[in-house]
């Protein structure tokens, strides 16, 4: 997959040397898990033609989701947007709900889409999670609520943040979509606050293909959220509220099952990937490989790095171009931060400078690939570009001048500096 060592400059590909990899290398490439199990129960649903409506995978799925994350009810759903979505709704928000800037897009478009107005809070910088005492600031008599967001798989402030709902009369909501098997002082991300929402989504390291589930301790929430997922129907013929279509698929079940029957082994892969980064990256001056505790449950999904441009010489977004020419597609999660983005941007404009730790954070995280399809030869590779890279800023900066020169000048001919590509993949 490699083609050998990068140990000087023209080896790099912005240098006209062959990329790292021949074929592009992704953040989130799915993991699948056995593929005889996956397929043994995809035939098992075929012939049981029961495809969806509350079928037997579904069932055993939300069980084991539930037990995994020590709660009592697990609701699955057709993705974590809808899971979110609908979690908001049997909530109850309205007027304001606080939420991280700092969060993948679909944490505010899933209040914003059912116009309950996201007001968007700054994070604290030691933990990349919505800073509590910024949550307070926030609070207005349209507050009704805050959704948290366990970013990196790295639990918010839940104490801190459970006593500010409680004395505020306020709803309190997790985005814990990449926290999936991850602890907090012990106990599992699923069960703090009101009720915690997975994604499930192709890219995370237990997919569904497409899903999500909410989880909670609350069987009165739960239930309303079975109905609403389901049309609002509580038997034949009756609808009782309204309602959406939320329901999973047998399918997806199947897949969430054989994911979870591998997810020991996953997460070993994403330990071990994470562990060679690390080691391979320490002590590079102005480059932070993002920190687990390792006294919790980790599920090491993403490997981030931050890159301080004044301290490294180079900026994260030169180090991606960089990478993407070797067919590393790295990714600058969570750019520009959700303030930055439409609707938000124009509707509710926040001045430079008012979220700065966001601002900050932006402008320096980088994703690498991670997961079952990246060995560590892979990770050596990548380890030994990012330090080439870190040891020669000033010639790489001058290179990819040079490049985004010629980049300019061949529009339309398709052939500026060799890697530059635009394609992004979701996530
Ligand atoms: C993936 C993700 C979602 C959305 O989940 P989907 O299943 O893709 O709809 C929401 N929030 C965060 C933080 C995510 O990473």
């Amino acid at each position: 997959m490699t083609s050998g060592a990068k140990d000087r400059l023209d080896d790099l590909a912005i240098f006209g040397g062959p990329p790292a990899f021949a074929e592009r290398l992704h953040v989130g490439r799915p993991n699948i898990g056995d593929r005889s199990e996956l397929l043994r129960r995809i035939n098992d649903v075929l012939d049981r033609r029961w495809l969806t409506n509350k079928g037997p995978y579904v069932r055993e799925f939300e069980q084991r989701v539930a037990e995994l994350a020590g709660v009592d009810h697990c609701v699955a759903m057709c993705n974590g947007t809808v899971a979110l979505e609908i979690a908001i709704r049997a909530l109850e928000l309205k007027g304001e709900v606080i939420v991280p800037s700092f969060t993948f897009i679909a944490t505010a478009h899933a209040l914003q889409w059912q116009e309950v107005t996201p007001v968007f809070c700054d994070v604290d910088p030691a933990t990349d999670n919505i800073d509590p005492a910024q949550v307070e600031a926030a609070i207005t008599p349209r507050t009704t609520g805050i959704i948290g967001v366990h970013v990196w798989g790295r639990p918010c402030a839940v104490e801190r943040l459970e006593q500010l709902a409680r004395q505020r009369g306020l709803r309190l909501l997790f985005d814990a979509a990449h926290a999936f098997a991850c602890s907090h002082r012990g106990r599992m991300i699923g069960s703090f606050g009101d009720a915690e929402v997975y994604s499930f989504h192709a890219t995370k390291f237990v997919n569904t293909f497409e899903g999500g589930a909410v989880v909670t301790n609350d069987a009165e929430l739960a239930a309303k959220m079975r109905l609403m997922k389901n049309f609002g129907f509580a038997g034949y013929d009756n609808v009782v509220c309204i309602g959406t279509n939320g329901k999973m698929s047998e399918v997806s079940a199947a897949m969430g099952l054989t994911c979870l029957d591998s997810l020991d082994d996953i997460v070993a892969i994403n330990r071990r990937n994470y562990e060679a980064y690390r080691r391979g990256l320490a002590g590079l001056v102005g480059v932070e490989v993002l920190a687990y505790n390792d006294q919790e449950r980790n599920n090491f999904q993403y490997v981030v790095l931050k890159i301080d441009e004044e301290q490294a010489g180079i900026s994260r977004d030169q180090l991606v171009s960089v990478l993407h020419s070797e067919n590393i597609m790295a990714r600058r999660y969570f750019y520009p931060g959700c303030h930055q983005m439409e609707p938000y941007r124009s509707r509710l404009p926040y001045p430079a400078g008012q979220l700065p730790n966001t601002e900050r954070l932006v402008q320096q995280v980088l994703s690498l690939p991670t997961g079952t399809s990246v060995d560590l030869n892979g990770v050596t590779a990548i380890n030994q570009i990012v330090r080439l890279v870190v040891a020669n800023p000033r010639a790489v900066r001058r290179r990819l001048e040079v490049c985004n020169r010629a980049t300019r000048d061949a529009v339309g001919r398709g052939d500026g500096c060799p890697g530059r590509h635009g394609r992004v993949h979701h996530g």
